[in-house]
């Protein structure tokens, strides 16, 4: 019998209930069981959704309260001996102490789970560490969705994925740990078996990466542990985010029951496994995109399973999305304010859900028994293709016309920054913010307000001009030398944007999880990106006419802005980036004529945009590097261009970085202790460059002496004279009390290192 199966479904709650019981609980305005109460409501009605909407095989064990990388750190026994937990069975505040930090102990790091925007926080784990089976929160939502007639799959992280994402804070290579850790596995795996789950859906996205030899050597072995842990149980391996290639021959050999495939990012890899997976096991078909909101080609995605019947017969055919529905919003249906029009060219986790149950059901009973479906959804199809919306001519033959000098400056990086330095009056080790201040609740109100209509568009901007001045008041006060506006007037650094930009879509609720309690609702780029006026400049010129002192404008990359939308899939992302990086062109320019000498153009997915696989990597570098140039380089010798990168693993492409040929990069080290000055130590970066020397995600203030020693520590591998001084990323989470307390020693700690390098004889002038 074919089915429909989901792997994975968002956490977040239609209306983003599980920030708001987070929060609540943080905050001490809930106890324990009322916010236990509410998480058991949101899991629930999340099983309820999928069934209702037509899918099969639901999953469990894909809910986290913060992050589910966080969840196999407990259910592994994974935790770190600095939280001083000892023994004692972990509960809520242990997990969020990891998460969170606390009481001494800093939270683990967060990083990019593969090439999305979702953080998951790092394991750390080392070499005598004792991993033991945790398996009560699995077994717990496997028994609390029987209850309810619904008997899932769970959904485990696999062993070498989560080595892979782990760090070793004893130096050494995660994967030796891999022998320690299969027991915890199978003892998880054999408490399920007893609780009755018969099926495990476990996932090895790093089957879509460069496997190191160890790790493609682990996997026989470490799956034969797997297959036996508990009889009769099936497991199902699952793979996303790109095609498993070289690494075929091994998945095959597997001892396990079932595989899914990504043929959504990766279709092409269909026909040889439907040559090498036994018949008799089962095959998943990811056929529906679970990283983007595009409706389904229906009839492409039946065409595929058909084929794959054709083959292999349906029985044991499964129909799914292409990952975990973790990555789009809930439901379309609660986007009233959308056009119907372009609203039939999206489809959101629900929709997702139904589409699953027509390919199944066309697949099942013909093509006849979903006519219906399949014409509407050919028309919703033609009617984008040719919509009006999607291409301007303006903006191609813009395209067209562009030459490599337009991404070219013409005067060599140094001898500019010596021009700058001279006229922006900068001292050695400069000293300036990311960008964003405190987003207070008063921000929020009056843009809320404003949203609703009861503050009209002078009173705010009225409001938002006040922000600015005692802003720029702030950092004059305490001697900051490039100043900025702070922000006030953005939601998100992106959706800002893409409210202005034509082409892209904003919805109402189109929330994704971003990390824990945080969440974006990234635009959606419909069609050709063009600017209808300028964005920033109002803002930026009016923090300029306050001060004598250099205002840094501030504007969100075009890679950024791409990768943290949903992008259009009828054009190469390439294209898109360039267009945005066009539409970003005018604004510098403009922001350059209103008298704005600093311009930043914020590139902190940078990063985050590379490809799994490294022989894709020069590719993308290429056309990213030139639409960060694109959009930086019109601008003349003296207007300094900074950029800014942060929460990535930047030591590999900092070559990249520095073909970005930006004058100024700000970069986040405090947080990641400063592993990034390990890059510099191989490569002469040849800019300026200011290490951040504050962690801003942490609410501690720290020290002078902290922040002195962190730039000692880049002097030794950067040339002071090229070094700036600011905190790691913006400062919009933090509160005003910190900052104040912050950003003063900040800029003592530069008058410090000023005076030492001034008089040390080496530094000569
Ligand atoms: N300019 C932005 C800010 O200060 C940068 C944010 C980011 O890097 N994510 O908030
Ligand atoms: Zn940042």
């Amino acid at each position: 019998m074919i089915r429909t199966a989901s792997l994975g479904f968002p956490r977040i709650g239609p209306r983003r209930e599980l920030k708001w019981a987070l929060e609540r609980f943080w905050s001490g305005a809930c106890d324990d069981q009322a916010f236990g109460r509410s998480l058991a409501d949101l899991r629930c009605q999340r099983w309820q959704q999928q069934r209702a909407h037509g899918i099969d095989i639901v999953p469990s064990n894909d809910f986290a309260l913060y992050d589910h990388v966080l969840d196999h750190c407990c259910m592994l026994g994974a935790v770190p001996e600095r939280f001083g937990f000892g023994s004692r069975p972990l509960g809520l505040h242990e997990l969020f102490r990891m998460a969170r930090g606390g009481e001494g102990a800093p939270p683990l790091e967060m990083t990019k789970w593969f090439d999305t925007n979702y953080h998951y926080l790092v394991p750390e784990l080392a070499a005598g560490m004792r991993f033991r089976a945790e398996p009560s929160k699995a077994v717990e939502e496997f028994r609390a969705a029987l209850e309810l007639g619904i008997r899932t799959r769970p959904v485990l992280i696999g062993p070498l994925t989560f080595l892979r994402l782990s760090k070793r804070v004893d130096g050494g290579p995660a994967i030796e740990l891999l022998p320690q850790l299969l027991p915890a596995y199978r003892d998880i795996l054999r408490s399920l078996a007893e609780a009755g789950a018969d099926d495990i859906q476990i996932d090895e996205p790093i089957l879509a990466t460069d496997l190191a030899q160890a790790e493609r050597a682990a996997f026989p072995a470490a799956y034969r542990a797997l297959a036996d842990a508990a009889p009769g149980q099936r497991l199902l391996l699952a793979t996303y985010f790109g095609a498993i290639d070289e690494y075929r021959d091994i998945v095959c050999a597997l001892p396990v029951h079932g595989l899914h495939l990504d043929l959504v990012r990766a279709p092409e890899q269909l026909p040889a496994i439907l040559e090498s997976w036994p018949r008799e096991r089962t095959l998943s078909l990811g056929l529906v995109d679970g990283r983007n909101v595009w409706r389904c080609d229906l009839a492409a995605a039946l065409s595929l399973a058909e084929h794959a019947a054709a083959r292999r017969g349906i029985d044991n055919l499964q129909i799914a999305p292409s990952c975990s529905l973790l990555h789009v919003p809930i439901d379309l249906a609660a986007e009233t304010a959308l056009d119907p029009a372009l609203a039939a060219w999206l489809a959101f986790a629900v929709q997702k859900c139904e589409e699953l149950a027509l390919i199944a059901r066309g697949l099942a009973d013909g093509r006849a028994a979903i006519a219906e479906a399949l014409a509407a959804c050919e028309a919703a199809l033609a009617a984008r293709r040719a919509s009006p919306l999607t291409r301007r001519a303006e903006v191609r033959e813009r395209q067209a016309r562009l030459t490599a000098g337009d991404r070219l400056r013409t005067t060599p990086r140094a001898a500019r920054l010596a021009a700058q330095r001279v006229a922006l009056g900068l001292p050695l080790f400069p000293t300036t913010t990311i960008g964003s201040f405190p987003q207070t609740a008063a921000v929020r109100k009056a843009r809320a307000d404003h949203r609703a209509g009861v503050l009209d568009d002078a009173g705010y901007t009225a409001f938002l001009r006040a922000e600015i001045e005692r802003c720029v008041r702030f950092q004059e006060r305490i001697g900051l030398d490039v100043l900025v506006h702070g922000e006030f007037e953005r939601n998100d650094m992106v959706e800002y944007f893409g409210e202005q930009l034509d082409g892209f879509l904003v919805t109402e609720h189109g929330w994704v999880q971003s990390y824990g309690s945080r969440c974006v609702k990234p635009p959606i780029i419909v069609g050709d990106v063009a600017r209808r006026g300028p964005m920033t400049v109002s803002w930026t010129s009016y923090a300029q006419s306050l001060t004598a002192k250099p205002m840094k404008g501030m504007l969100t990359g075009p890679v950024t802005i791409l990768q943290w939308s949903f992008v259009r899939d009828d054009l190469p992302r390439a294209q898109v980036a360039e267009q945005i990086a066009l539409a970003l062109r005018d604004e510098v320019r403009d922001l350059e004529q209103a008298g704005v000498r600093v311009i930043q153009v914020d590139e902190p997915a940078f990063r985050e945009g590379l490809p799994l696989r490294r022989r894709d990597w020069p590719a993308y570098l290429h056309w990213a590097i030139a639409a960060f140039r694109l959009c930086t380089a019109g601008v003349a010798d003296a207007t300094q261009i900074h950029t800014h990168m942060c929460y990535s693993e930047f030591n590999d492409i900092i070559d990249s970085i520095a073909e970005l040929d930006a004058d100024v990069i700000s970069i986040e080290t405090a947080r990641s202790r400063m592993e990034l000055l390990a890059a510099f130590e191989r490569f002469r970066y040849p800019a300026d460059i200011g290490p951040g020397v504050y962690d801003i995600h942490s609410p501690s203030v720290p020290e002078t002496a902290e922040m002195v020693a962190m730039l000692e520590r880049a002097s030794q591998v950067l040339d002071p004279e090229r070094l700036w001084v600011n905190p790691d990323c913006g400062l919009k989470t933090r509160r005003w009390q910190e900052v104040e307390a912050a950003l003063p020693r900040m800029v003592e700690a530069a008058r410090l290192m000023r005076h030492r390098h001034r008089t040390a004889p080496a530094q000569g002038a």
